[in-house]
């Protein structure tokens, strides 16, 4: 049994603890015992994740005393929707859940942000906690506070910033997750160590096959440190106000253009999404002799060595650069006609630029769609 590492989201009146370790969802009554004042306790469960761990969320509340109200939500993205917001602040209200009340929410980061949000409208505002069950929700979304919905004009546009209570990262819980998604959240994973943490991206070359077979200690470092990265920056401009937390967007603009594309479908999950925006971005960063080539090709090969499609080429896509772009033009960055993109000067060296040229970008993209794939 390897030491629960503690940390702390640093935020004036409103901090938290991310406990990143084995075995904390058989403990969760304890470790949640301040937060839960009553003898119920409502628990929205993903289905999946409900299947692979409620039995032992149900032991970690029982032993402390506490019996569940369950409410489930169906797999996938469509689950954050108005729809399902409806059933669920309506459920949350039969209980009887109170502005000084606890729910917690088992999944990834549809269950996460779903009821993240329902917490935040429900009676103005109750507490919750984030028991994260995919290695994306464990270093990403469930830190943090941002909660949302999607709509018919796009993902993420109706939300809160609405911080949790408490966040239990049990690395244990990732044992049931498809291998494809333990690459898409060690996207994520990448992702801190290419925009602030060049040791990092180190660790993350040497160690991307360890964290992918579920090596205990390997999990739990790149959780672990993921956290404290976001917890540095969350901590740092919480609301997305300084530029700092935009920095978590690396690899995003890009990203988003191909998810948009494939029709936010299974074709291309986020993290995925992710992880090839990111090369996009270093090289792009490369192109405008800013990055050296060598680095935008590390950040290329450290995605392709987790199993991840690196190259754009690969996904096949039957347009051009001008269109991605013209997705690009319904990022929720853009702002007043210019787009902010991420790019990198170095590994571990990631800034904003907002000088960045569309048409340049389309051209650019034109080249990579049209690149040989790597044998
Ligand atoms: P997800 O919640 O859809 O989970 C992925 C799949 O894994 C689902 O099929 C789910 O049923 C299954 N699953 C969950 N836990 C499991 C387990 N332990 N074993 C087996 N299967 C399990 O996806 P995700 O990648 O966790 O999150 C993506 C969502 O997170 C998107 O909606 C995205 O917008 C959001 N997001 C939010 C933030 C934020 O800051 N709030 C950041 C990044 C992403």
């Amino acid at each position: 049994m390897k030491e629960t590492r503690t940390i702390r989201v640093e935020l004036s009146g409103r901090g938290y603890n991310v406990l990143v370790g084995q075995e904390l969802l058989s403990k969760a009554g304890a470790l949640a015992e301040s937060l839960l004042r009553k003898a119920t306790v409502p628990v929205v469960a993903d289905a999946n994740a409900w299947t692979h761990h409620g039995e032992t969320l149900i032991q970690g509340l029982t032993a402390a005393g506490k019996g569940i109200a369950l409410f489930t939500v169906a797999p996938g993205e469509g689950s954050k929707s108005w729809t399902e917001l409806e059933k669920l602040t309506d459920w949350l209200l039969d209980q009887g859940v109170e502005r000084g009340d606890h729910v917690i929410a088992l999944g990834g980061g549809v269950v996460g942000d779903l009821t993240g949000f329902a917490c935040a409208i429900l009676k103005r505002g109750c507490g919750f906690i984030q028991v994260p069950t995919t290695l994306l929700a464990q270093v990403d979304s469930s830190v943090g506070g941002k909660t949302a919905i999607n709509t018919q004009s796009g993902k993420n546009l109706i939300g809160a910033f609405h911080q949790p209570s408490l966040v239990l990262a049990d690395t244990g819980a990732l044992g049931t997750l498809p291998l494809r998604e333990m690459q898409a959240g060690f996207a994520e994973v990448i992702k801190y160590g290419a925009l602030g943490d060049a040791a990092f991206f180190e660790w993350c070359e040497a160690n991307a096959k360890a964290v992918l077979a579920h090596d205990i200690d390997a999990l739990n470092e790149a959780v672990a440190r993921s956290v404290e990265a976001k917890a540095r920056i969350v901590a740092e401009d919480e609301r997305e106000l300084s530029g700092t937390r935009a920095l978590l967007n690396l690899g995003h603009t890009f990203g988003h253009a191909l998810e948009a594309e494939t029709g936010f479908s299974d074709q291309l999950l986020h993290g995925e999404a992710v992880a090839i925006g990111m090369g996009l971005a270093a090289r792009y960063s490369a192109r405008r002799g800013e990055l050296s080539h060598d680095d935008a090709e590390r950040i290329v090969q450290v995605i392709a060595a987790a199993g991840l499609r690196a190259e754009t080429s690969a996904l096949g896509l039957q347009c051009d650069g001008a269109r991605l772009v013209e997705h690009m033009r319904h990022d929720k960055k853009m702002d007043a006609g210019t787009l902010p993109f991420l790019l990198l000067r170095a590994i571990g060296d990631a800034y904003m630029a907002r000088d960045v040229d569309l048409a340049d970008v389309a051209a650019f993209l034109d080249e990579q769609l049209q690149s040989e794939v790597p044998a």
